[in-house]
């Protein structure tokens, strides 16, 4: 994904900056701890649809 299109994206929930994590193909809002899914290239930013991190991912930061 491209960075600057995820530059350009907020979290709905706290319009927060989002951090991209590859791995899980999600993207983290660290002050919600939530995880919002990237399907077929599109971001999905329903809070519906995001994912509470784990406690161990709320350790680990996401570079
Ligand atoms: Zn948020």
């Amino acid at each position: 994904m491209d960075k600057r299109q995820i530059a350009l994206l907020a979290c709905p929930v706290c319009h927060g900056k989002l951090v991209y994590d590859p791995e899980s193909m999600e993207l983290i809002c660290r002050n919600d701890a939530m995880a919002f899914p990237i399907r077929e290239g599109i971001p999905v930013m329903l809070s519906e649809e995001a994912r509470t991190l784990t406690t161990d991912e709320r350790l680990t930061p996401v570079r």
